[in-house]
């Protein structure tokens, strides 16, 4: 099979992932969830003019020239309306909040009075409509203000609960079982022994898939063997996974370890091979209703293809409008020979200057080398076949979010 181009393999992992269905959740609990449709302010805010300051709600016929003696004739707080009409020559007490009372087009602020036993003594001229929040200034009735798509930020559930929603319908959230695969790997904090290395793939993984707003299942470390990998896919199964994610079982000859147990377990196979550095060896198929991808298990390659393809795939399981990685535009920070055939995703830092933004790939860019990747702030993306670059030329870049 011959290696498929990057944007060809991301089509077909999304080609059939559908947004998963709607469920209803209380709006305590629809934070970072996706909304599954528009939502449309159910009243008016603030539903009623009212008043933005302490002090004195007046008919501004009255207060325009000043210092004037108004009777005070009521009072007027949030929660609590003043039921009468504020009529020419009088005042109404008013706080933050309060109901602008009938008559009074003005709130004289308390800092510009003094009041006694005949009344409140007004000493400046206020114009009209000043202090006053009107009606609907922040939204009015069957005004759509979130979208379907939109992924629920703390700002956007406090805007839901203002248009009076106590609940609201989101996209179930796509979950996501994730196994390693490799004789040699034993969990962190414990003590190695001789040709063991720490498993430290999955940790990357499930934080990406929860960061792009997934549930994980953790299905551990399976051996090298074929029964052992196959005992796990079926457990993802069990689980309901929408996807499964595997890393490792990849290189050369050993890739046929987690290939062939996942064909034993009937694979539908879409494609193996990708023309991308890091992660050649990726794959992905189906398996029944759950996506598949298999990850190489260097540690870069595993997470560069979970970033490029797992991160779209759970976005657009979850519903979310945003599924691409949006690429931006950055100045090379030193030269660079020409590609081969495969799309180089270099690991580069990120310096703001006043030319814009200059991304220098690390010096060592081995797909074994955790320490890089972690300082890594984007991925600079060599087209296949691209010519040599120069510093300060212009390039293109992937942000490294989570
Ligand atoms: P593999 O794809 O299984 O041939 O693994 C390639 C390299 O990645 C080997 O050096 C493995 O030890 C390492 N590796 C595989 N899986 C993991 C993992 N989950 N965490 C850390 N290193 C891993
Ligand atoms: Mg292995």
């Amino acid at each position: 099979m011959a290696l498929m181009p990057v944007a060809e393999a991301l089509q077909r992992v999304l080609a059939d992932a559908k947004p998963l269905p709607t469920e209803v959740v209380s709006i305590d609990e629809a934070f970072d969830r996706v909304l599954t449709e528009d939502v449309v302010a159910l009243r008016t805010q603030p539903p009623a003019a009212v008043s933005a300051m302490d002090g004195y709600a007046v008919r501004a016929s009255d207060v325009a020239h000043a210092p004037v003696v108004l009777k005070v004739i009521g009072q007027v707080a949030a929660g609590h309306p003043f039921t009468g009409k504020v009529g020419p020559g009088e005042a109404a007490r008013i706080f933050t909040g309060g109901i602008m009372p009938e008559g009074t087009d003005t709130v004289v602020i308390q800092e510009l009075t003094t009041q006694d036993k005949n009344g409140v003594t007004i000493q400046k001229p206020t114009g009209a409509g000043r202090n006053v929040r009107n009606e609907g200034i922040d939204f009015a009735e069957h005004q759509t203000l979130l979208r379907q798509g939109q992924r629920l930020t703390a700002r956007d559930l406090m805007l839901a609960a203002a248009m009076n929603y106590s609940r609201l319908n989101v996209h179930r959230k796509p979950t996501v079982a994730i196994l390693g695969t490799g004789d040699e790997l034993v969990p962190p904090g414990g003590s190695p022994g001789p040709g063991e290395i720490v498993y430290s793939n999955g940790f990357a993984l499930a934080a990406l898939a929860r960061g792009n707003g997934a549930l994980v299942h953790d299905l551990g470390i399976a051996r090298d063997r074929i029964e052992d990998i196959a005992a796990a896919v079926r457990r993802a199964r069990e689980l309901n996974a929408d996807v499964l994610l595997t890393s490792g079982g990849a290189s050369v000859g050993e890739h046929d370890l987690v290939q062939r147990a996942l064909a034993a377990e009937g694979l539908e196979l879409s494609f193996w091979r990708v023309a991308l550095r890091p992660g050649r060896p990726m794959l992905h198929g189906r398996l029944g209703a759950m996506q598949v991808l298999g990850v190489p298990g260097n540690p870069v390659s595993a997470y560069v293809c979970a970033f490029l393809f797992l991160g779209p795939l759970i976005r657009k399981l979850a519903g979310r409008s945003d599924i691409s990685d949006l690429p931006q535009s950055a100045r090379l920070g030193r030269d660079l020979p020409a590609n081969d055939e495969r799309a180089d995703y270099l690991r580069a830092t990120l310096q703001d200057t006043p030319n814009g933004p200059v991304a220098t790939p690390l010096p060592s860019q081995d797909s074994s080398l955790m320490a890089p990747l972690a300082k890594a702030d984007c991925l600079l993306i060599r087209e296949p076949h691209a010519p040599a670059a120069a510093a300060g030329s212009e390039c293109v870049i992937l942000k490294l979010g989570l």
